[in-house]
């Protein structure tokens, strides 16, 4: 039998278990032109829980009563596609599934013996991507300059600051407990961290911690956080909006202090980010993560959850901020 996981309710607030179900079915065949892949790695993602509404956005909305879908990496267990044969390892958009049948549309060759399967999902995935590109082409870093992360310990953001301390920047790091801040400057070279969670005053400990004003802030967050930066922006500062997951599960959406003053006087640069958009750059921006890697000049953490019943937690889990780097499900 195959074990599948469905959206069984739209979460209100924070999803729960009950959110999700478990369902058998029987186990595919690979009909002709098919392969019949074997899943081992199951990305969660925040970005998943915007999917959990029933409305229009840059992709579609889960459907009720059917499987849910992230960056899996599977093995090719059975092929009757020429360009794909047994023992192959796939990254792909894949269904939460133990077993499917592909017909090898969008899915990617990925080499273990050059990097660790789970890698693909994260450091060489599409949030390493998302890391390097965004700072490419809206962070424009300059030596000498200070970048601020939120999300500072989770993929993307550890991502990040590594890279801002490989472009010779102040980097500063926003995360939720001292052991992600002790992570962040003991493995990944920040120069200093901020407990958000034990920290009364944002925009003061962000002016502590960057002395020379904020010129670049990579917000993975949005809310409170993102206006306290804002109040330290410098002159021709750059923000890149990645992602606000301090409001996916908010039901009203909070107002804050307006920006508009700030940025004609500071002429600050702020700009959405959508990696989908970028598939063209996403070959040499793996080769760059992936040199980068090969020199140790980039660190990579993950948070590996065994067993396929412990996927819908482990997606909860990363609004409880349970997650250090990449949080993947090995099956
Ligand atoms: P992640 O950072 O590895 O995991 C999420 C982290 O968010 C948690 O570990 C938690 O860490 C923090 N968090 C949870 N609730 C929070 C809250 N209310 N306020 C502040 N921090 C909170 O996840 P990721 O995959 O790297 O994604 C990071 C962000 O990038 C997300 O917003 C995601 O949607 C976005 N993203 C965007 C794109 C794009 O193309 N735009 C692509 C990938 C990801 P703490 O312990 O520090 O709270």
């Amino acid at each position: 039998m195959n074990h599948v996981i469905r959206l069984k309710s739209r979460p209100i607030g924070t999803p729960q278990p009950k959110d999700f179900e478990f369902i058998e079915e029987q186990k595919p065949e690979p009909k002709d032109g098919e392969v019949l892949l074997k899943t081992k790695y199951v990305s969660v993602d925040p970005y998943l829980r915007g999917r959990m509404r029933d409305q229009e956005s840059y992709i579609p909305p889960f459907q009720l009563n059917e499987p849910i879908e992230s960056g899996i990496i599977a093995e090719v267990v059975a092929s009757n596609n020429d360009n794909f044969k047994e023992g192959d390892f796939v990254n792909g958009m894949l269904q939460w599934k133990e077993w499917q049948t592909s017909t090898g549309n969008g899915l990617n060759k990925v080499d273990p013996d050059k990097a660790s399967l789970s890698a693909y999902l994260g450091v060489l995935g599409l949030t390493g991507l998302t890391a390097y590109i965004s700072l490419e082409q809206i962070g424009k870093l300059k030596e000498g300059e200070t970048l601020l992360v939120s999300g500072a310990s989770g993929a993307v953001g550890s991502t990040v600051g590594q890279i801002g301390k490989i472009k010779g920047c102040h980097v500063v790091g926003i995360a939720g407990t001292d052991e992600k801040l002790k992570l962040m400057k003991d493995r990944f070279g920040f120069d200093k961290g901020i407990n958000y969670k034990t920290t009364d005053d944002m925009a003061k400990a962000i002016a502590d911690a960057c002395p020379n004003g904020v010129d670049v802030y990579f917000d993975n967050v949005g809310g409170e956080i993102l206006d306290a930066a804002m109040e330290n922006i410098n002159k021709d500062g750059r923000v890149i909006n990645c992602g606000a997951i301090s409001l996916y599960n908010e039901t009203d959406v909070p107002t804050g202090p307006r920006y508009e003053g700030t940025m004609v006087r500071k002429t600050v640069l702020m700009q959405g980010f959508l990696v989908r958009d970028h598939a063209k750059e996403f070959g040499p921006a793996t080769k760059q993560l992936a040199q980068w890697l090969n020199e140790d000049e980039l660190n990579y953490e993950e948070t590996i959850v065994e067993g396929f019943e412990n996927i819908p937690q482990a997606f909860i889990d990363l609004f409880e901020g349970k997650n250090k780097g990449k949080m993947v499900v090995q099956i």
